[in-house]
């Protein structure tokens, strides 16, 4: 194992380059990477890098964002096989449809989509700041929110705002929603309970209560909220509803404090895919290359720019 860390260091030395790891990665990847975090931070860590090369671990739109955004540097991801149900949901054709039903709508799509997608888009948002990002946009406008429904309805809750919302959802996300959170609850009645707007529980939740995020111990957050938070706390027990990736980080934040999974099945095999043989590979033999083709980069950035503005 030490041996191909070796490795990949000495090649990240030689060729400038720098290695993204999403929250969701395997400990290795999280353990080498230069910066972890969410599809926000990665991105803004992409745009202000001076590496020749970006290796993303994580998965494709997300190396797909990185190359809109830094057009003239090297975007690597070590598996095109890693991809996102999510994003697969909704294309550009289906996109251009849906915005002829309502013209004049202004269209938010979550940064889990494609570039062609992006492209026929007028905002960006994640989790962590959709709901800022609708509530910049004038209230005389229709909008159209896409393509996850739990984390369009849990901004359309936050915001008071109805919206279009598209009918898709992330498979890993959505399973979460399976598991009986008042049992989890009452197995452990001292945890704060941290789940992600994209989490079907959490849409679930919010009917039963309408305000679900102020309940007591109970917290909707981006995976960066959930790490600020956990940071901030004097809880040592934490209940997360998420990809299991993240409670890796969470646990080197607070060593001493004990965290459970929802759901343990909660297990993106996308975000697994990429391992540390890998990304050796990726950056021996740049391995593979991520170029969005011109006019749609350049039309897919205007959405991003402009959340990048808001947030
Ligand atoms: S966890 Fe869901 S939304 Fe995230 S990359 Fe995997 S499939 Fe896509």
């Amino acid at each position: 194992m030490n041996d191909i860390i070796n490795e990949i260091l000495k090649l990240k030395k030689e060729k400038n380059a720098v290695i993204l790891a999403h929250n969701y990665q395997v400990g290795e990847i999280q353990d080498i990477a230069d910066f972890v975090g969410d599809s926000l931070g990665l991105s803004q860590q992409a745009a202000k890098t001076n590496a020749d090369v970006i290796v993303f671990c994580g998965v494709h739109f997300m190396a797909e964002t990185a190359s809109i955004i830094s057009p003239n540097k090297k975007i690597l991801i070590p598996d095109t096989e890693a991809g996102c149900s999510l994003a697969s949901t909704v294309n550009a054709d289906q996109l251009r449809e849906w915005k002829l039903q309502h013209p004049g709508a202004v269209v938010v799509s979550y940064v889990n989509t494609t570039a062609e997608v992006k492209a026929e888009s007028d905002y960006c948002c994640t989790s962590s700041n959709a709901v800022k990002v609708v509530e910049a946009i004038s209230r005389e406008k229709r909008i159209l929110f896409l393509p996850d429904k739990f984390l369009g309805q849990y901004v359309s809750v936050t915001t008071g705002r109805e919206m279009e919302i598209w009918n898709g959802a992330c498979h890993v996300h959505e399973k979460i929603g399976d598991v009986n959170f008042d049992e989890a609850q009452a197995q452990h009645p001292d945890a704060e309970f941290l789940i992600h707007p994209e989490c079907g529980c959490s849409s679930a939740c919010m009917l039963k209560s309408q305000l679900y995020f102020d309940c007591k111990n109970t917290h909707i957050f981006s995976t960066e909220g959930m790490i600020d938070y956990v940071k901030k706390s004097d809880a040592d027990e934490f209940v997360v509803a998420t990809e299991i990736g993240i409670l890796h980080r969470l646990k080197k934040i607070k060593p001493a404090a004990a965290f459970y999974p929802l759901n343990e099945k909660s297990i993106c095999e996308y975000m697994k895919m990429i391992t540390l043989e890998k990304l050796y590979e990726s950056l021996r033999y740049d391995k593979f290359e991520v170029k969005v083709p011109e006019e749609i980069a350049r039309k897919a950035a205007l959405p991003i720019q402009r959340m990048l503005e808001i947030v």
